[in-house]
C-alpha cells in the first residue's frame, strides 16, 4: 500500500513476536532531542543574564576606580602645591632668621632696652601740646586698620606656624574677620608696595610707607584698591580683608615696623589721643624723645615760615 508508510519492525524470539512501530521511536527521539535542546537555551539565557549582571558589576567598579584614580590625582596635585608652598616659606622663615640673628643679635635687645630706659625717662609729657599730639596722631600708627573683628587670632612674637608647625616669630596681628571686611590706613602715608599673588605667604598685600621711618602692612587681603606710590590719609580706605596666601581662615595680618623690624602691634592698635602716654611705656625699643623734639622742631619751623610769611606781607 502507498498510503501506509510507516515501518514495523517485527521481532521474533522463542517467547512469541512482536511489532515494534519504527515512527514511534523516531518521534520519541525527536522529543528527547527538543528537550535537550531547550534545556540548553534555557542554560545559555540563565549563564548570559549571570555574565551581564557581572560585566555590570565589573563597570561599576571600575567606573568607581577611576573616580578613585581621579581623586587622588587632585589630591596628589594638592599635596604638590602644599609642599611647594611650604618650601618656600621655610626658605623666607631661614631668612628671617638669618636676618634676625646678623642684624639685632641677643645682646643687641638688652643694649636698646637699657639705652632706651633713659630716652623714656627724660620725655616730658607734660609738655607736649595739643597740636604736637595731633600731628603725631596723623603720622605715626595708630588705632585700628578696622572698624570691627570676632578676635585677635594670633598675637605677636613666638608660637608654633600653624600650617607648617614649627616654632617662628609671628610678625604681626591677626584680626579675625569676614571676607571683605574694609581695611584702613593707620596713619598717613604712602603706598610702598600693593600686589596681589603669593608675596611670599602674605597672600595679596599692601604696605604704607609713614614718616620717621614707620610702616604698616596689611595682608592675606581679598581686594586691594589703591595703587603703588598713591598717599594716603590716616582712616582712608584702602583694601578689604580676604584670605590669599598662607592663612588658615579669614582674617587680616596686620604689621607695625619701625627701621624695617617689627613691633607688637596691639601697643599701636591701643594708642589714641586718650591714652597717647601709652605708647612710651608699651614700645621701648623707640627713641620717642628724640622723635618729639624732631616733630617740634619742625613745627615750630612751621610757625617761623609763617610769621616769615606775615612780615613778608606786612612790608
Ligand atoms: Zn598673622
Amino acid at each position: 500500500m502507498i498510503t501506509d508508510k510507516r515501518l514495523v519492525l517485527m521481532i521474533t524470539d522463542k517467547n512469541g513476536s512482536r511489532h515494534i512501530n519504527v515512527s514511534m521511536i523516531f518521534r520519541q527521539l525527536s522529543l528527547y532531542f527538543l528537550l535537550f535542546i531547550i534545556s540548553i537555551v534555557l542554560f545559555l539565557i540563565v549563564s548570559i543574564s549571570a555574565f551581564n549582571s557581572e560585566i555590570k558589576d565589573i563597570n561599576s567598579k571600575n567606573i568607581l576606580i577611576k573616580d578613585q584614580y581621579q581623586r587622588m590625582l587632585k589630591r596628589n596635585s594638592y599635596l604638590t602645591e602644599q609642599i611647594n608652598q611650604r618650601l618656600e616659606e621655610i626658605s623666607l622663615a631661614g631668612d628671617r632668621i638669618n636676618d634676625l640673628e646678623s642684624v639685632i643679635g641677643v645682646s643687641k635687645d638688652d643694649y636698646e632696652l637699657e639705652n632706651n630706659n633713659d630716652l623714656i625717662g627724660r620725655i616730658d609729657i607734660a609738655s607736649i601740646t595739643g597740636a604736637q599730639k595731633a600731628f603725631v596722631m596723623k603720622f605715626i600708627p595708630n588705632g585700628y586698620p578696622l572698624e570691627n573683628y570676632r578676635r585677635i587670632s594670633a598675637e605677636f612674637g613666638n608660637r608654633m606656624h600653624p600650617i607648617l608647625h614649627i616654632l617662628h616669630k609671628h610678625t604681626g596681628l591677626d584680626f579675625s574677620t569676614k571676607v571683605d571686611t574694609p581695611v584702613y590706613a593707620t596713619a598717613d602715608g604712602v603706598i610702598d608696595y600693593a600686589a596681589n599673588g603669593w608675596n611670599g605667604g602674605y597672600g595679596k598685600l599692601v604696605k604704607v610707607a609713614h614718616s620717621f621711618g614707620f610702616k604698616t602692612y596689611y595682608a592675606h587681603l581679598n581686594k586691594i584698591i589703591v595703587k603703588n606710590g598713591e598717599f594716603v590719609k590716616k582712616g582712608q580706605l584702602i583694601a578689604y580683608s580676604g584670605n590669599s596666601g598662607v592663612s588658615t581662615g579669614p582674617h587680616l595680618h596686620y604689621e607695625v615696623r619701625f627701621l624695617n623690624q617689627p613691633l607688637n602691634p596691639i601697643n599701636f592698635a591701643k594708642w589714641d589721643m586718650k591714652h597717647f602716654d601709652s605708647i612710651f611705656q608699651k614700645e621701648r625699643t623707640i627713641a620717642w624723645q628724640s622723635l618729639l623734639t624732631t616733630i617740634n622742631n619742625l613745627m615750630g619751623q612751621e610757625k617761623w615760615d609763617q610769621q616769615q610769611l606775615s612780615l613778608k606781607e606786612q612790608n
